[in-house]
């Protein structure tokens, strides 16, 4: 039974985890249950977020017009960035905060509902904008009560963003990723309508369904939340608070459905229901990942998306070089996996068949080969960038990455294992190029 043996008590660790998960409503058509979902909850006045690409598409005019129909006065915000900036939250916030909104909703990816979440935030408890950002870039500090209410309407099968209290941006100033964490960001319901998935182009199918599966893998390699120091007060155990069996049943479901459709929804725009189950994987590993957090990789990202000068993939915004979220990850996945392995074989070595590795005859050992092996497999079948190369990078470019990346110690002590600065670097100079 490795499961229980891998949250055996360990001397200072945590002897208790949280499940903290919003409601969740998911369905076909479920974005025209939006406007009574917001009269439930009392709302009068809705800011609807989104951005100027989907605010000309049907599912922003389906949450309308039903809020709409409740009743409610409804206000559109346009104005959000792929891949926010702290500039950009601002102006959000600054909107929210004229607006005098008793509730908000947003439709859209990760970018658009992160925008939200930080304009529900500022407009509900003002502050210096570095209050609430994670330490060391910020000073880390909670909020000192619930938001308003917020509705989220993921657009993309991707961020799972709908089920957590994490925030992501640009911090200008740095050139680096960061982000706010807390309880209160998580939205109060989500509708998860797989509708929208039919409509995504190949790249963005792709890119998502890459995050979706580094949220998996990683909550589920994380370290044991049994070995994490525990809280002084159980009210302060952190939302990235490391593997455990709660998440481990959505990881485990996620990492199965990646591994039968992930091909087929990217390769082929009429596999619907491969799409669709994509949004369900994308929904499980968003709860998994909410109450036990990523690691390694996502630390790395910051610094790959956030230094990126001349990749523009398909898909996306062409004004200015971008990588993707999803693509920024999984392009340091392989590389990282292979370091982690040993840390937990048999879990690396489940997952890795989960994502339809052939493992007969393969040992724990093995472990290491067969999951970055098969990473490599879907990322050169979904047409993936090969490595840190492939977005740009090559070996002069390892110092600032790895700057870049270490002061992300919440991610980065989310590992299985300890990650010195020299031990970054050789992830990253390994994340080059794969094939
Ligand atoms: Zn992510």
């Amino acid at each position: 039974m490795s499961c229980c043996h891998y949250y055996a008590s360990a001397e200072g660790g945590d002897t208790a985890f949280s499940v903290d998960t919003n409601a969740i409503t998911f369905g076909k058509g479920c974005l025209a249950e939006a406007g009574d979902v917001a009269a439930a909850l009392g709302i009068r006045r809705i800011a609807l977020f989104t951005d100027k690409v989907l605010a000309k598409l049907p599912h922003v005019e389906t949450v309308r017009q039903s809020l709409i129909a409740s009743g409610l006065d409804v206000v559109v915000y346009d104005e959000t960035r792929v891949e926010p900036t702290d500039t950009s939250f601002k102006t959000a916030s600054r909107f929210a905060s004229e607006g005098r909104f008793d509730g908000f909703i947003s439709v859209g990816g990760g970018s658009v509902i992160d925008t939200c979440k930080a304009a529900n935030l500022y407009s509900s408890h003002p502050a210096d904008f570095l209050t609430y950002v994670n330490a060391p870039i910020g000073d880390g500090q909670q909020p000192p009560s619930a938001l308003k209410p917020h509705i989220a309407c993921p657009t993309t099968s991707g961020t799972g963003s709908e089920c957590t209290g994490i925030a992501v941006f640009d911090l200008l100033a740095m050139k680096a990723k960061t982000g706010i964490v807390s309880k209160y960001l998580r939205p109060t319901r989500a509708l998860v309508d797989p509708l929208c998935t039919h409509s995504m182009p190949k790249n963005v199918v792709a890119a998502s369904a890459f995050d979706v599966l580094s949220h998996a893998l990683k909550s589920y390699t994380a370290r044991p939340y049994s070995i994490r120091p525990g809280p002084d007060r159980p009210s302060e155990r952190p939302m990235s608070q490391g593997a455990n069996p709660w998440s481990d049943i959505g990881c485990r479901e996620s990492l199965s459905i990646l591994g039968q459709y992930i091909d087929r929804a990217v390769n082929d725009g009429a596999d619907t229901e491969a799409r669709e189950k994509l949004m369900w994987a994308s929904t499980l590993a968003g709860i998994a990942f909410g109450n036990a957090g990523v690691h390694l990789p996502h630390g790395m990202a910051y610094s790959v998306a956030g230094l990126v000068t001349n990749y523009q993939p398909d898909g996306y915004p062409d004004e200015e070089a971008i990588c993707p979220h999803g693509i920024s990850v999984i392009v340091n996945a392989p590389s990282v996996f292979r370091f982690t392995a040993s840390a937990s074989p048999h879990r690396h070595l489940e997952a890795a068949g989960w994502l339809g590795a052939d493992l007969l005859g393969a040992s724990e050992d093995d472990a290491a080969e067969v999951l970055s092996s098969r990473l490599i497999h879907l990322m050169k079948s979904t047409e993936m960038p090969n490595g840190i190369g492939g977005v740009g990078y090559c070996d002069d470019d390892i110092e600032a990455l790895t700057a870049g990346a270490f002061p992300q110690q919440r991610l980065l002590q989310n590992a299985p294992c300890e990650t010195s600065e020299s031990d970054l670097k050789n992830l990253f100079v390994d994340a080059i190029t794969y094939w």
